[in-house]
C-alpha cells in the first residue's frame, strides 16, 4: 500500500501541538475581571469562613474523573490536560478495559493507545506520553504508582499539577493542584491572590486551615466550574458570597432582565438615491 501523504499544513499543526504538550508549564493568564490585584486579599478569618461555607455545601467532595486505582487515576489526570473531565470519562472505560495496569498499557504502546483517545485534545502526544509513562512505571517502580512527588514528576506528561492531584486523591496528601478554576477563584475573590499558579498554590497552603487542605482543592475546582464561572460568576446563588471581595456581585437573571435598559429602536434606514450622473463606459 502506498504511504499516506500528509498535507504540509497538517504537519505544521501537529508539530505545534507536540511542542505545546511538551513545553514547560507557564503562568496561566487570568481573565480581566480576575487579574491578580483586582481584589484585595481576604483576612485570615474571612478565608476560613469562605472555605467553611464551601465545605458545608459539599461535605464529601470527589474528583469528577472516573478511576479505579492510582494507576487509572494517573492516566485519567494526564488525559485531562486541556480537556474536560467529561471527555476523559467518555474515553477511559474502553482504554482501561484494554489496559487495566501499567504492564498492559506499556504493551499496548502509543499506537495501541491512540485509537481509544482520539476524541481527546492532543491525543497523539498523550498517547506517546502514556506509553512511555507506563513503560517507566514498570521499569522503575514495578508497575506501581509512587506516592512521591519527585518520582511522579519524572514521568512523561506529569507536571506539578498532575502530581498534586495524584498525591491528594490517591495518597491523601494535603496538596493543592492549581488549575484554571482555582487560579481564577483565588484571584477574583481575594482568597489567595497570586500571579502564577505556583504563587496561588503556596498562598492557599499557607492561608487555609490545615484540616481543610485535603478537600479544599475539590471544593475550589467545583466552585469555579459550576458557580464562580469564568465569564459570569453566579454570585446570587453563591454560598461564600458574604466573604468574597469581588464586586459588583452578579444579580439573579430575572433581576438583571428587569433592570436592563431597554434598547432604543433603530432609526429607519434612509434610502440612497442612485446618482443621476451616468457612469463613463
Ligand atoms: S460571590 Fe461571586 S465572585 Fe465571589 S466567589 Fe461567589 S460566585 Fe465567585
Amino acid at each position: 500500500m502506498a504511504p499516506k501523504i500528509r498535507h504540509p499544513f497538517a504537519l505544521v499543526i501537529s508539530s505545534l501541538r507536540r511542542e505545546k504538550q511538551d513545553m514547560p508549564k507557564v503562568a496561566l493568564k487570568p481573565p480581566k475581571s480576575s487579574r491578580p490585584g483586582a481584589a484585595k486579599p481576604l483576612s485570615a478569618d474571612a478565608a476560613r469562613h469562605f472555605i467553611a461555607a464551601l465545605a458545608r455545601a459539599n461535605p464529601d467532595p470527589r474528583t469528577e474523573l472516573r478511576y479505579r486505582d492510582p494507576f487509572t487515576l494517573l492516566v485519567a489526570v494526564v488525559l485531562s490536560a486541556q480537556t474536560t473531565d467529561a471527555a476523559v470519562n467518555r474515553a477511559t472505560p474502553a482504554l482501561f478495559a484494554a489496559a487495566p495496569d501499567a504492564r498492559a498499557m506499556a504493551a499496548l504502546g502509543a499506537e495501541g493507545i491512540a485509537p481509544f483517545i482520539r476524541s481527546i485534545g492532543l491525543w497523539q502526544a498523550k498517547a506517546r506520553h502514556l506509553a512511555e509513562l507506563a513503560r517507566l512505571l514498570v521499569e522503575r517502580h514495578g508497575g506501581v504508582v509512587p506516592g512521591d512527588r519527585a518520582a511522579l514528576e519524572a514521568l512523561p506528561g506529569v507536571g506539578r499539577k498532575t502530581a498534586n492531584v495524584v498525591l491528594n486523591v490517591a495518597f491523601g496528601q494535603a496538596t493543592m493542584a492549581v488549575d484554571t478554576h482555582i487560579f481564577r477563584v483565588s484571584n477574583r475573590t481575594g482568597l489567595a491572590p497570586g500571579k502564577t499558579p505556583r504563587a496561588v498554590e503556596e498562598a492557599l497552603l499557607k492561608r487555609l486551615p490545615p484540616e481543610t487542605l485535603r478537600d479544599a482543592h475539590h471544593w475550589l475546582i467545583l466552585h469555579g466550574r459550576y458557580v464562580c464561572r469564568a465569564r459570569t460568576p453566579e454570585c446570587w446563588r453563591c454560598v461564600a458570597a458574604e466573604w468574597c471581595h469581588f464586586t459588583p456581585k452578579t444579580p439573579p437573571p430575572d433581576v438583571k432582565a428587569a433592570t436592563a435598559r431597554p434598547t432604543p429602536p433603530r432609526p429607519p434606514r434612509r434610502r440612497v438615491r442612485a446618482s443621476p450622473i451616468a457612469r463613463p463606459r
